[in-house]
């Protein structure tokens, strides 16, 4: 395969990209944006070698903890468990939450043979009780997944002396958060409500 190819061909790895968009981003960048494209080469290589996820929440980070993590300034007694990295960025740019955060690594699905060790739900209860967490705020999805994943952690924490909610419905069934404008996910955190299970 030809240098022109390759790069076609791994541009494909991005979400929504086909083979004829990769052809041209590829001619794109050749034909007048080179200094651009060395510099996506450059921030896209530091970016892989060097973020990893944080100690504490598993959000992505470069250092053991994330700012979030460090920020004195967070309630440390809040605390909102949502599905991946992404989730939390949508979170903070609706300025709604001053709690923290913990990442699951997915949602259970027996189908895809993720079980409650596969996302870091031992991680949470743990985390959970060493902190001293009062309220748990579950931002998951309102797919059967993200709902079995909220069952699981009901029962999880059932017998700790914490608050659970969820957010609030108005969040379109099927919807990722990341896709939620700002407004959407400030008004689902303000009305979120406790979880009978
Ligand atoms: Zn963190």
């Amino acid at each position: 395969m030809d240098t022109l190819s390759r790069l076609a061909e791994a541009l494909r790895c991005l979400p929504g990209v086909g083979p004829k968009s990769a052809q041209r981003m590829v001619f794109h960048l050749l034909q007048n944006q080179r200094q651009r494209g060395l510099h996506l080469a450059s921030c896209l290589e530091h970016a892989m070698t060097h973020i990893i996820h944080c100690e504490r929440c598993n959000n992505y980070t470069e250092q053991p903890l994330c700012d979030l993590c460090q920020n004195p300034n967070r309630d440390s007694f809040l605390l909102c468990v949502v599905e991946t990295p992404v989730d939390v960025s949508a979170i903070e740019q609706s300025k709604a939450f001053r709690g923290k955060y913990f990442v699951l690594m997915g949602k259970i699905s027996p189908l895809d043979g993720l079980g409650p060790d596969d996302i870091g739900l031992p991680k949470l209860k743990n985390l959970i009780i060493q902190e001293g967490i009062k309220e748990v705020i579950l931002a998951l999805s309102p797919s059967v997944e993200g709902q079995t994943t909220i069952h699981f952690i009901h029962q999880l924490l059932r017998d700790e002396p914490i608050h659970i909610s969820q957010l609030a419905h108005g969040i379109p069934s099927g919807g990722e958060l990341e896709f939620l404008d700002s407004n959407t996910i400030e008004s689902a955190l303000r009305n979120r409500a406790l979880i009978n299970v």
